[in-house]
């Protein structure tokens, strides 16, 4: 089995290549390592091989670990996970980022805890989940509720909003995804562009090939970092 050490090495060859085909610079993708259910000592492992973003799923989670690796001071958490609106008050202290904003409740109460919450003269990131292919059951809102969420988001000083995010419908042909991040990309053309939304948060193990050729700006990579997980639950 390879190393965490040396699977980062390979993911951000990988990441160097989509930029390199794409014409894009490899400074413009920046990689979460996504840590959800794995150890403390995993993420050590990846922090010491210079990774500095992680994401994690669960309120709970990304608190329990945050507080474990708080000597870390550079290291920082992005929530990736649906978040209800009670577990806000547990994940602001420690996150720099939510990609999982998808109402404006949740905009407001992330606005509320972050403007007492974060440091004098720092904000809260904050990208809107959008469910681009409109699948039952999913998180993310709806493309009729984008523009509201977004200014609500605009109307928080504790916030800083970043851009959009989607996870797109599962597949064992990556090249399917292709369509949902172009449409997320179009979204971001048509709220504002590039100076509003700078960035796209799209792309996981299995496609962020895909999600850098059609314009990602952070891709969300657990498996091809850290191996496969745990049936959920078993190790939370
Ligand atoms: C788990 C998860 C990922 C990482 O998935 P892998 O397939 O392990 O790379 C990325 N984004 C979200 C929202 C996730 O829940």
């Amino acid at each position: 089995m390879p190393s965490i050490a040396e699977r980062l090495a390979s993911v951000r060859g990988q990441i160097a290549e989509a930029t390199a085909r794409a014409g894009r610079s490899k400074t413009d993708v920046r990689l979460l390592a996504v840590s959800k259910t794995k150890p403390v000592r995993a993420i050590e492992e990846a922090y010491r091989a210079g990774q500095r973003d992680f994401g994690e799923n669960y309120a709970q989670e990304l608190a329990k670990k945050a507080r474990a690796l708080s000597h870390l001071t550079d290291l920082r958490w992005h929530m990736i996970g649906h978040l209800q609106k009670n577990k806000v008050k547990l994940v602001v202290p420690h996150a720099s980022v939510i990609h999982t904003v998808d109402s404006e409740r949740l905009a407001h109460e992330l606005g509320k805890r972050a403007s007492t919450g974060m440091g004098p003269g720092k904000a809260l990131g904050a990208f809107v989940q959008v469910n681009v292919a409109r699948e039952a059951g999913k998180s993310g809102c709806s493309v009729s509720e984008l523009a509201g969420i977004l200014e609500a988001i605009e109307s928080e000083p504790g916030l800083e909003l970043e851009g959009l995010m989607t996870i797109p419908p599962q597949t064992d042909d990556p090249d399917q995804a292709l369509e949902y991040f172009h449409a997320l990309r179009r979204l971001r053309d048509e709220y504002g562009g590039v100076s509003r939304l700078p960035g796209l948060s799209m792309g996981m193990s299995h496609d962020f090939v895909q999600a850098i050729q059609a314009g990602a700006t952070l891709v969300r990579v657990g498996t091809s970092i850290f191996g496969p997980r745990e049936p959920q639950g078993a190790t939370r």
